[in-house]
């Protein structure tokens, strides 16, 4: 929220004392009889806006500048302003700032969360979401790879008794470059499934109340991924992940979103649940049919 002058309406940066555009203080009192808002903790300055957090009217002394704008002195001394290490990446370089932003979300969520901007660019958090994902896939995919190839080159006879089946050297080979290509192209399959999923998430948030943009979904969406982490040990991150960024995503939501568990419960989990029974019997087919092709239609 921007404050603005009560003399010419022009906004001002909140901590200011005198108006920059008309040089008048900021601080004046109602007119006597009049009905003009007045501060919940001043009554007898005039109000120059309302905190964002708690909705209370605030006179230009009670303003602090906060991370959503101005927000109330009260406000403030319960939640300090905090600064994610993700948004000083300039400060700290662009990997150690995801590291502590990783660690700081796996150790004590919702300390790292407290006070943050919960509004960041959209390129900023795709960018977060695009780390978790090599973090969570890389090394898992470069493993799979090499056992997909190792495993491969040991069954050559099976396929060879079939008949009419593919050249057992070809199809080690694809099934190899398949993966490999699966693993370069994971990460940014996983980065638009981020904005089609916090997308989504968007919609029920809304209809559980939420007023804040969609950019402030999708930046919890990105930092409830930081469990992908833990993928930098291979095939942990693949089964353990995403269930703990899920649990995770209603802790962001429910923060950067400032609602309540039941509103940021259900914009975390209505969305994955319907969608599971739907991945899921698309991957039981796909697992079918792979099988089906590798060990030559037996
Ligand atoms: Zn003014
Ligand atoms: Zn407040
Ligand atoms: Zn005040």
């Amino acid at each position: 929220m921007t404050p603005s002058c009560p003399s010419c309406q022009t906004p001002f940066v909140p901590g200011a004392q005198t108006c920059g555009a008309c040089g008048a203080a900021l601080l004046v009192a109602p007119t006597p009889g009049s009905a003009e808002p007045v501060c919940a903790v001043h009554p007898q300055w005039r109000s120059v806006g309302t905190c964002p957090r708690c909705g209370a009217f605030a006179c230009a002394s009670c303003l602090r500048p906060g991370p959503e704008g101005g927000v109330c002195a009260a406000c403030l001394e319960r939640e300090p302003l905090g600064l994610l290490p993700w948004d000083k990446r300039e400060e700290l370089g662009t990997l150690k700032a995801f590291w502590k932003t990783c660690v700081g979300m796996l150790m004590q969520p919702t300390q790292t969360l407290r006070g943050i901007n919960p509004d960041a660019a959209v390129g900023s958090s795709l960018g977060f979401v695009f780390l978790s994902a090599v973090a969570g896939f890389l090394t898992t995919g470069i493993v799979y790879t090499a056992l997909i190839g190792v495993i491969m080159g040991f069954m050559p006879e099976v396929a060879e008794a079939t008949e009419g089946a593919p050249d057992p050297q070809s199809v080690t080979l694809w099934m190899t470059v398949g993966m490999g290509v699966w693993t370069v192209l994971m990460p940014f399959v996983s980065t638009g499934m981020t904005l089609v999923h916090a997308g989504l998430d968007h919609l029920i948030l809304r209809m559980g109340g939420v007023e804040k943009g969609f950019s402030v979904t999708l930046r919890a969406h990105a930092l409830s991924q930081a469990p992908y982490i833990v993928g930098l040990i291979p095939f942990v991150a693949v089964y353990a992940a995403p269930f703990w960024a899920m649990g995770l995503r209603v802790v962001t939501y429910r923060s950067l979103h400032r609602t309540s568990w039941g509103a940021a419960g259900a914009g975390a989990l209505v969305v994955p649940v319907l969608s599971c029974c739907l991945c899921g019997g698309g991957y039981a087919g796909i697992m079918y049919f792979a099988f089906k092709g590798a060990y030559g239609g037996g």
